[in-house]
């Protein structure tokens, strides 16, 4: 699908993206870029794909109608289950379409970051099912806040690498990731999110598609229409929100909610609204909005939700705030945690935290009696459950 969204050849989406990297990764980005289109479009990989988005993954997930949700906001609110998905989000969407480009080029080990551990299970789970070698980075700090994801990937095999560097967190083991790269450069980069040097952006937005892609059907079955009026989404990196949008960017009547993670406030100093605080430049080999100070250099970012607690956002979605395609709002802390026990106690559904950001913005909305909203319930909140009941009673 070519879209005016699409990256150009050397991808670039407006003026963000590109691959900013060093000589020494050239070859290896530059073997990617040149077959990536070519395998994801093939017939074969088309085939080992869906089969295995079908029966390993468990897809497609269901579109739910969340009628009391529904109720309370005065609004037809669907949710897109993708925390039904093997391995708890949508993650898994994109490492098992990553892995089977990874095979097609011959590699056989597979390196990656991950927050809140999400993605280094989802990679960890792939490479055991193909049988390869697996090295996660991934923060100090996030290690110890997401002992059970840790506990995972060990189980699964994989070897888990301690980030040490400044926040410890995200950002820092996504570091460590590309420094491992620059000095292994046959191994393959199994990127967490539509981040990075091209053409990985549009690589994962390409594989979290699917995601857009079951909402037209689904919506059409449930209301005769493929478009809903609102898609709301929250944004780390953005995967989830790339592929809950992707089929829909450029019919402009759907409109786009983007969710970053406010942690205590936009302005408290300890916060990840990347598109609000950030400004241009250049973090993770890819051109985009990231929070910096007046030297240039990265300011840390703060969420309860690891897997929002970073500095960046993907090149597209810095395109779509700056063409103002997407409207980007925010939630803190506070707002996700309140909305996370209200899905549980109205719809009996526990979602990540992450998630929660999205859901926290439906009371800041002015919503119509007929409006058809889907919120993409990126996924399950089994992993905060120690956060969850630590603020129980606050
Ligand atoms: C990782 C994660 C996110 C954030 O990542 P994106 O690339 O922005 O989607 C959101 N929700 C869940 C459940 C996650 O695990």
């Amino acid at each position: 699908m070519k879209s005016k969204f699409s990256p150009d050849k050397n991808g670039y989406f407006g003026q963000f993206g590109g691959a900013f990297i060093p000589e020494l990764l050239y070859p290896n980005v530059k073997e990617l870029e040149d077959n990536y289109i070519q395998i994801i479009e093939s017939d074969e990989f088309q085939t080992e794909y869906k089969s295995l988005l079908k029966d390993y993954v468990g897809r497609p997930t269901p579109l739910y109608l969340a009628k009391r949700l529904s109720e309370k906001y005065g609004a037809h609110i669907y949710l897109k289950r993708e925390d039904l998905n093997h391995t708890g989000a949508h993650k898994v969407n994109n490492t098992v379409g990553q892995i089977l480009i990874a095979k097609k080029l011959g590699k056989t080990k597979i390196i990656a970051e991950t927050g809140a551990g999400q993605h280094g299970v989802a990679t960890a789970t792939v490479c055991a099912l193909m049988g390869l070698d697996c090295t996660v980075f991934m923060g100090e700090k996030d290690i110890e806040r997401q002992a059970p994801n840790v506990a995972r990937m060990k189980m699964l095999g994989a070897k888990v690498v301690p980030a040490t560097s400044g926040s410890k967190t995200l950002k820092d083991a996504t570091n460590e990731a590309i420094r491992y790269w620059i000095q292994n450069p046959e191994t393959f980069y199994l990127i967490g999110s539509v981040v990075g040097p091209h053409p990985h952006p549009d690589m994962v937005a390409r594989l979290q598609a699917i995601i857009s892609e079951e909402m037209k059907w689904q919506l059409k079955e449930k209301t005769g229409k493929e478009n809903p009026d609102t898609i709301i989404a929250c944004v780390g990196g953005g995967s989830n929100a790339a592929g809950a949008f992707y089929h829909y960017m450029d019919d402009e009547d759907v409109e786009l909610i983007a969710v970053e993670a406010a942690g205590l406030g936009v302005n408290s100093g300890e916060s990840a609204a990347t598109s609000q605080l950030g400004e241009v430049g250049i973090i993770h080999g890819s051109k985009t909005i990231l929070m910096q100070d007046e030297y240039g250099q990265i300011v840390e970012p703060y969420s309860i939700s690891a897997g929002l607690d970073y500095p960046g956002v993907g090149p597209l979605h810095a395109f779509l705030y700056e063409s103002k395609r997407a409207i980007f709002m925010n939630a803190t802390d506070k707002e996700a945690l309140t909305a996370a026990y209200e899905l549980t106690k109205i719809e009996g559904i526990i979602p990540a935290l992450e998630t929660a950001h999205a859901l926290a913005v439906l009371p800041k909305m002015d919503l119509k009696k007929d409006q058809v909203v889907v919120i993409n319930l990126s996924g399950r909140g089994d992993k905060d459950l120690e956060t969850y009941i630590e603020h129980l009673d606050k």
